[in-house]
């Protein structure tokens, strides 16, 4: 460690700060905080205006080496950037200078494999060196598990227990974590993606599962969050004039996302504003309106299910970035700047009806193909611009696009009547044979389970 190196603490702080690659493998802090930066790394406008339309392995570089400095040596990182990011992230122009960010063109088609392929990569590169093995736990709406479970499969020291919800993903999304066997092992539990959440949490802190080395791969890890603040920078090189500023539109669930691009705001990333939209799950939305935080339990149901969450993870983090402590319940014991909070990100929820709306308008009006989470992130930024018309025009926006439409066949093709293309991650998945176990929503269960396996 140098005098460089960055240190990480717990949202709760009441655990010990720690280096990158011990919060890295933690995942949650000891006391059930999230791990946060110190402070974080600036990057000169010289730096950042140097990034213009370089490719995205440059810039994602660029970024990770300002968070890593002391922890690895830039040769090695410039291999694991290079190796993750191997993929197109197409910036597609929907009207003006509104844009869609695809970020559904990775191994399993989802913004998830931007984060995922990174943090698997760090974690097997410390692992190796410490001589040390794994067990990954994770809790999936459907889009985490089968990022994980790819970014994960083949890798020795590192084995990896994903839960979903039964009834809560998509075939496809399904398929796409139960298809790969070895060191990948899937639950279906009965109950919701909160309840998922739940056991993943309560293992961590079981001391009979010591022997285990857990580790979460969920959104709550600092390896995943780092690595999402890397496309805003990207969008922002390929498509800003020089001294422009960017707005963006992030459909939001656990707050992972949105996290990422307050991170490169503070890290000198021009940032005119973060629009944030949830769906019916508008615990934040109504935050931001009354000042109260209610969580919802259980979460509801919703068209863009990977954004059911009743109480996002990543809001500890949001709150502490703005200067308060929100513990793991939900309670703020210490009020955030909110005037600051309120300046920097607009946010909103979209009804089931407005995304489909959204998501027929899109098509119908500039025929862009979006699905149920992007397409809550496009209504997002439309209903910013109705609130506020002097934004309306000439400004540089960008959507992200979370996951590929042919992930969810069923919902384009009753919206729009069409069958959206496959792309070649996709392809030959419903050939393989499945492979999961089925249990109840039972803590006791789930110990056993771990027990006896590994
Ligand atoms: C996970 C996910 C989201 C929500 O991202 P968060 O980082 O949890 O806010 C949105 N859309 C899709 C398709 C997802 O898989």
């Amino acid at each position: 460690m140098t005098s460089e190196n960055i240190w990480y603490h717990s949202t709760n702080g009441k655990a010990d700060r720690v280096s990158f690659s011990e919060a890295l493998l933690k995942g949650l802090a000891p006391d059930k905080g999230l791990y946060m930066p110190d402070h974080i790394p600036q990057i000169n406008d010289h730096i950042i205006r140097s990034l213009s339309g370089k490719p995205y392995a440059d810039i994602a570089f660029e970024i990770a080496r300002h968070f890593l400095r002391g922890e690895i040596p830039e040769n090695d990182l410039r291999h694991l950037v290079d190796d993750a990011y191997n993929f197109e992230v197409p910036l597609e122009k929907v009207v003006d200078r509104n844009y869609i960010m695809r970020l559904d063109q990775g191994p399993t088609a989802s913004f998830k494999d931007f984060a995922a392929r990174m943090m698997g990569r760090l974690m097997q590169y410390f692992l190796k060196k410490q001589n040390r093995n794994m067990l990954i736990l994770t809790a999936t709406s459907g889009d985490t598990g089968s990022a994980i479970a790819n970014a994960f499969y083949g890798l020795d020291n590192i084995r990896v227990v994903i839960l979903y919800p039964e009834n809560e993903v998509t075939p496809r999304q399904r398929k796409q974590m139960t298809t790969l066997r070895r060191n990948i092992k899937i639950i279906a539990l009965k109950g919701k993606f909160d309840d998922c959440q739940a056991l993943v949490k309560q293992a961590f802190t079981d001391p009979d599962l010591e022997y285990l080395n857990l580790s979460s791969a969920n959104s709550i890890n600092i390896g995943r969050l780092i690595p999402q603040s890397f496309y805003y920078f990207y969008a922002w090189a390929q498509l800003a004039r020089p001294d422009e500023d960017i707005i963006f539109s992030v459909p939001s669930g656990n707050f992972g996302n949105m996290m990422g691009g307050l991170i490169a705001r503070k890290m000198g990333l021009p940032v005119r504003k973060m629009i944030i939209a949830t769906n019916e799950n508008d615990e934040v939305p109504v935050y931001w309106r009354t000042g109260n935080y209610k969580t919802i339990v259980p979460s509801k149901n919703c068209v863009s299910s990977a954004m059911n969450v009743g109480h996002p993870s990543n809001m500890a983090r949001v709150v502490s970035l703005y200067g308060g402590v929100m513990d793991e319940k939900g309670n703020i014991t210490v009020e955030p700047d909110v005037k600051q909070m309120h300046k920097d990100i607009y946010a909103v929820s979209i009804s089931d009806s407005q995304t489909t709306e959204t998501l027929k308008a899109t098509y119908n009006r500039y025929q862009v193909i979006t699905e149920p989470h992007g397409a809550a992130g496009w209504a997002g930024l439309m209903q910013y611009y109705s609130d506020n018309p002097s934004e309306a025009t000439g400004r540089l926006a960008v959507c992200l696009e979370t996951a590929h439409p042919a992930k969810f066949p069923e919902e384009i093709r009753r919206l729009l009547g069409i069958d959206p293309p496959l792309p070649a991650s996709l392809e030959g998945l419903d050939e393989l044979e499945e492979s999961f176990d089925k249990l109840d929503h039972d803590y006791q269960h789930f110990k056993e389970y771990l027990k006896d396996r590994f």
